[in-house]
């Protein structure tokens, strides 16, 4: 079972940290860069998260921009062990040679000695178990510091029972208010992997719903906060994304309230099935 504690940063906010079932720990929340545009806007985008306190950050081979993360984070001068970097395994280099080619090209896009994460990004029919034994490779050779999938439903993950020496710490899936996906939380949580919670603003698309307002008012926090808070408060790591300055400071501004229980039934509620990415299982 994943655990939270509470860390205190030199700025006096505050983070959770979660451990993973090796012992690493994760900070929470993390934050996105899909759709951060490579170059000037990715690396700025970073730049102000980890000037907002934001420790973890979460980019993929396919957004192209793991070399302006790394250069953001060498620039920002926070020491390397004090952050939790991911990158994803993209479709295309899925099989075992072509993911190991395809992780040495990301250390070196990044510029850095080693992920903290690394994950399969989507669930592929043919390759998808090769993929995984060149993650256990990578990782027992101490080139990432653990490993997980990426859009795996309970199918998925129990199909890794049969071909999987290593388990994975992660599942990273959509999830929020609009998408509760209660029983893949039960699964991973009952298996001991973390669950990361991506679009956890289901795209800025459900914003305007009246209890985010509600909410809002009764904690003095944006619906976003709300949303975020509710990831957190299910044992979620959220991953928000922004580009802009003061939403990256909002969004991981989050430690100053806390829903109560009657708070979160009534968000669960919210639960529509809402996707904003594909829907992984149809994918054999
Ligand atoms: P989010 O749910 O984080 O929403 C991002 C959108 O919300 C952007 O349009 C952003 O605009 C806007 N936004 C952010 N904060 C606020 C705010 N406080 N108020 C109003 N609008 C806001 O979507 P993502 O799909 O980006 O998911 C988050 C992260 O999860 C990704 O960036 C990526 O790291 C990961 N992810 C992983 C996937 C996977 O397959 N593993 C798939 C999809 C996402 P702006 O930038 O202009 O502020």
């Amino acid at each position: 079972m994943p655990s939270f504690d509470m860390m205190s940063q030199q700025e006096g906010e505050s983070m959770e940290k979660i451990d993973l079932s090796n012992g690493l720990e994760m900070p929470s929340p993390g934050f996105g860069v899909f759709q951060s545009k490579p170059g000037q806007e990715a690396y700025q985008a970073v730049l102000w998260a980890l000037e907002a306190g934001y420790r973890h950050v979460d980019p993929a081979q396919i957004y192209a921009n793991e070399a302006d993360v790394g250069k953001a984070i060498r620039d920002s001068s926070i020491p390397r062990e004090s952050l939790f970097l991911t990158t994803k395994i993209w479709n295309a280099n899925q099989g075992f040679e072509a993911a190991c080619d395809s992780f040495e090209k990301s250390l070196s896009q990044a510029a850095v000695d080693y992920f903290d994460l690394l994950l399969i990004h989507w669930p592929q029919t043919h390759t998808r178990a090769d993929t995984w034994k060149a993650l256990e490779k990578l990782y027992e050779q101490g080139k990432c510091r653990s490993i997980g999938v990426s859009n795996y439903t309970s199918k998925h993950l129990q199909e890794m029972e049969g071909y999987a020496s290593i388990k994975p710490m992660v599942n990273q899936v959509e999830f929020s208010p609009f998408l509760y996906q209660k029983e893949l939380l039960d699964t991973c949580r009952s298996q001991g992997i973390v669950l990361e919670a991506y679009s956890p603003l289901a795209q800025a698309q459900k914003l305007s719903h009246p209890l985010l307002a509600e909410l809002g008012s009764k904690f003095e926090a944006s619906p976003a906060q709300i949303m975020i808070r509710w990831s957190m408060q299910k044992g979620a790591v959220p991953l928000p994304k922004s580009v802009k300055q003061g939403r990256i400071q909002e969004n991981f501004d989050v430690f100053r309230f806390s829903l109560s229980a009657d708070d979160m039934n009534l968000l669960d509620k919210l639960d529509e099935g809402f996707r904003t990415c594909w829907d992984p299982s149809s994918t054999e």
